[in-house]
C-alpha cells in the first residue's frame, strides 16, 4: 500500500516515520503524479488555511477533492481533520476545505482554554489501553453527520471521528512515538477499503 502524506506545510515528516514504522510505504506529495501514485493519504497538522492555499498554488487542490469523492481512504491529523470537514466554525475568511467528512469543526477550540495539552484519552478500537493524546491549537468536532462514529471525546467534545475511509483525530499521534492511530488507519480503514475496491 502507498501511502501518501501531504508535503506542503507542517509535520510531514514525523508522518513519514509514523508510516515507515508501521511497514507502508510512504510518498510525500506536492504535485498531481505523486498524488495519482497513492493509494490512501493523510493530512498532517500544521495550518490549515496555508495548507488549503497551497494546495491551490500546487495546482492540486481539486485533484484531492476529487480523489476523496471517488474513495481514497484518508486520515487528517488536526489541521488535517479541519481540511476533511464539511463545515469550519472559527474559519478565516475565505477559508477552504477539501471536504468530505461530514462534521462541523471549530478551529482552535481548545485555545480559548489552554493552547496545548497533553491527555491520555479512551480511543475506541477495541483495546482498553489509553492512548497519549498531544493537542496543538486543536479543533475540536462541534456537529457529527449520519454515519460519522466518534471513537475519543475530550470533556464531550469529539477528538476522533469516522465515517467509513475517511478518518480524522484533533491530536497529533506522529509526536508521541506510539503508533496505534497510525495502524489503526491503515489497518482498520485503508486496507479493507482498498480491498474491498480490487
Ligand atoms: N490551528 C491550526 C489550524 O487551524 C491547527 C493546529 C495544528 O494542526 N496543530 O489549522
Amino acid at each position: 500500500m502507498k501511502v501518501g502524506v501531504l508535503a506542503l506545510q507542517g509535520d510531514v515528516r514525523e508522518h513519514v516515520s509514523a508510516l515507515i514504522a508501521c511497514g507502508v510505504t510512504p510518498i510525500s506529495v506536492r504535485r498531481s503524479a505523486e498524488l495519482d501514485q497513492i493509494d490512501a493519504l493523510i493530512l498532517p497538522g500544521g495550518e490549515s488555511t496555508t495548507i488549503a492555499q497551497l494546495s491551490e498554488v500546487f495546482g492540486i487542490y481539486d485533484q484531492i477533492k476529487d480523489r476523496i469523492v471517488q474513495g481514497m481512504p484518508v486520515y487528517g491529523s488536526c489541521a488535517g481533520m479541519i481540511l476533511l470537514a464539511n463545515e469550519i466554525l472559527d474559519a478565516k475568511v475565505g477559508q477552504k476545505s477539501f471536504g468530505g467528512l461530514d462534521i462541523t469543526v471549530r478551529r482552535n477550540a481548545f485555545g480559548r482554554q489552554v493552547d496545548s495539552f497533553e491527555s491520555d484519552i479512551a480511543f475506541d478500537d477495541g483495546s482498553a489501553d489509553l492512548i497519549r493524546a498531544v493537542f496543538i491549537r486543536a479543533p475540536w468536532v462541534e456537529r457529527v453527520g449520519d454515519g460519522v462514529q466518534v471513537l475519543a471525546a475530550v470533556d464531550k467534545h469529539p477528538v476522533a471521528v469516522r465515517s467509513q475511509r475517511l478518518f480524522a483525530t484533533s491530536f497529533h499521534p506522529e509526536l508521541t512515538g506510539d503508533h496505534r492511530i497510525h495502524r489503526y488507519f491503515i489497518e482498520e480503514v485503508a486496507r479493507p477499503a482498498l480491498e474491498k475496491v480490487k
